[in-house]
C-alpha cells in the first residue's frame, strides 16, 4: 500500500456559481454530523481512468466539508495488474482463462496491502476488484464500516471469475455499484446502494476555456483546427474499440474528406495491456496525415482533452461494454453532442436524438456522425440539452450529496 495519494485543495464555494447556493448549503448541512469522521478510499491507480478522475476531487471536496479523507492507492507489480485486468475483464464476462497461478497472484497481492494497511478508521471503500479482497484478509478490522464500490458492469461475469470473487465480497457491510442493473448473480451483501459518478466543473479537465485556446492547443498536436474533428477519448482497450472508430471514420471520410480524427488515449499504470492495443490501434490507423493517435506520454494532460473536447465537432465513444463513460458526462458538459456505444452508463446520458445518438455498429456510428456534421444546428442543439442534463445530474455535488446521505444512514 502507498502513501496517501497528495490531492490538491478544494473548496465547495468556488462551485457556488455552478451549482448554486442551495446545492453547496445543503451539502454543509448534510455533511455536519459527519465532521471528523475517518474515511479512507482505496483504489488501484492514481492516475488514469475513471476512478481516479472521481477521487481527485472527491476527496478535498470531503476535507472541505469537515471528513478525514484520505486516498491510497494499492502496491502492485506487473504480473499483478496483469491478472487484475483480466479479472476487469472477466467479470464483465469475457471468456478468459482464469488459471489457479493467476489466483494465488490476486490473492497474495490482497493478502500484501491488507497488512500493509494502516490506521483506524470509520468507513473505508475499497474500489473495484483490484483490491476487493482487503478486508478478507485483514487480522485486525481497522473500520467500522467497508464499502465495496463498484464501478463496473457485472450482471454477465464469466463464472470463473465471479465464484472466486465472491467469498471475498462477502467480507464487506455494503457495496455501491454504479446501477442497479450492474449487480451481479447471488451477490452476497445485503445493503447496497447505487451512485452513478459525476465530474468536477472547474478541474482541468472541465473547467471553460477559450475557444481559441483550445484550437490553439489542438493545432499543437497536428490537428487543422479549421476542419472538422472527430474525437474519442478513452483507454487503449478493446472494450473502447478504437479500432471501429477509425473504420467509422473511413466510412465519414468518404463523403466528408476534410474530416479529421483523434483518438486521445491515456496508460493508466494499472492496465498493461494499454501499450499492446495502443500499437495494434496504430497499426490499423497506417500512415493518415488526418488521424491522430495520442497519449498522455505525447503531453496530453487533462487540460489538453480539455481542449481536444471543446475543438471536436463530434465526439465519440463507442464502447462496447462500459461503466458508465465519464468522457461522454465531459463531452456533454462542453456542449458536445455524442454518438455512443449503446451499453452501460451511456444510455443514462446520451438520450437517442436529444443529446446525441446512441449506436451498435460502426456504419451506424459513421451514420450519425455524418448527420451531426451536415447539420451544425441542430448538434449544437443537442449539445446544449446534454450540458443541462450533465448539470442536473452528474456534477460532483451530487456524487457527495448521494454519498454523505449513505453514510448517515449506515453509519447511525
Ligand atoms: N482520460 C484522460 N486522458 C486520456 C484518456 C482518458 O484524462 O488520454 C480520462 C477521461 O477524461 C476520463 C477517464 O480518463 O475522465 C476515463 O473514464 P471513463 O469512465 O470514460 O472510462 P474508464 O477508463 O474508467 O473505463
Amino acid at each position: 500500500m502507498h502513501e496517501p495519494v497528495s490531492v490538491t485543495p478544494r473548496s465547495l464555494n468556488a462551485l457556488r456559481p455552478v451549482v448554486g447556493e442551495e446545492e453547496v448549503e445543503a451539502l454543509r448541512e448534510l455533511a455536519a454530523p459527519l465532521r471528523g469522521m475517518r474515511v479512507l478510499h482505496v483504489n488501484a491507480t492514481a492516475f488514469g481512468g475513471g476512478v481516479a478522475e472521481i477521487l481527485s476531487t472527491h476527496i478535498p471536496l470531503l476535507r472541505d466539508l469537515g471528513l478525514e479523507a484520505e486516498w491510497r492507492v494499492i502496491h502492485g507489480d506487473e504480473a499483478f495488474f496483469r491478472v487484475t485486468k483480466a479479472m476487469h475483464n472477466g467479470l464483465q464476462g469475457m471468456e478468459l482463462p482464469f488459471s489457479p497461478e493467476m489466483q494465488e497472484i490476486w490473492r497474495e497481492g490482497n493478502r500484501r496491502n491488507a497488512a500493509q494497511l494502516e490506521g483506524d478508521y470509520d468507513v473505508i471503500f475499497i474500489h473495484d476488484p483490484q483490491p476487493a479482497g482487503i478486508p478478507a484478509f485483514r487480522e485486525r478490522r481497522g473500520a467500522r464500516l467497508w464499502i465495496w464500490r463498484c464501478h463496473i458492469d457485472t450482471r454477465t461475469p464469466h463464472p470463473p471469475f465471479w465464484s472466486f470473487l465472491l467469498p471475498y465480497l462477502s467480507a464487506y457491510d455494503a457495496a455501491i455499484f454504479t446501477m442497479a442493473e450492474y449487480v451481479g448473480p447471488d451477490f452476497p451483501v445485503r445493503r447496497v446502494a447505487f451512485i452513478p459518478p459525476t465530474i468536477d466543473p472547474l478541474s482541468p479537465k472541465n473547467a471553460p476555456m477559450r475557444e481559441d485556446e483550445a484550437r490553439a492547443i489542438v493545432a499543437r498536436f497536428g490537428v487543422d483546427p479549421h476542419r472538422p474533428l472527430l474525437l474519442q477519448v478513452s483507454r487503449f482497450d478493446p472494450w473502447k474499440d478504437p479500432i471501429g472508430v477509425i473504420d467509422a471514420y473511413r466510412l465519414v471520410k468518404r463523403e466528408r474528406p476534410e474530416v479529421q480524427l483523434a483518438l486521445v488515449g491515456s496508460m493508466a499504470h494499472d492496465d498493461p495491456e494499454g501499450w499492446w492495443y495502443y500499437d495494434r490501434t496504430l497499426r490499423h490507423a497506417g500512415e493518415d496525415p488526418d488521424l491522430h493517435v495520442l497519449h498522455n506520454f505525447h503531453g496530453v494532460g487533462a487540460w489538453e482533452v480539455n481542449a481536444f473536447q471543446r475543438a471536436a465537432a463530434v465526439v465519440i465513444q463507442k464502447s462496447l461494454r462500459e461503466g458508465f463513460g465519464l468522457t461522454v458526462t465531459e463531452a456533454l458538459w462542453k456542449g458536445k453532442p455524442v454518438v455512443g456505444g449503446r451499453t452501460g452508463g451511456i444510455p443514462l446520458q446520451v438520450h437517442d436524438g436529444e443529446t446525441g445518438f446512441l449506436v451498435d455498429s460502426v456504419a451506424a456510428c459513421a451514420e450519425k456522425a455524418l448527420y451531426l456534421l451536415s447539420h451544425p444546428e441542430e448538434a449544437q442543439a443537442m449539445g446544449a440539452r446534454g450540458r443541462e442534463h450533465v448539470r442536473r445530474h452528474f456534477l460532483c455535488t451530487r456524487g457527495l450529496r448521494d454519498e454523505l446521505a449513505l453514510l448517515r444512514e449506515w453509519m447511525a
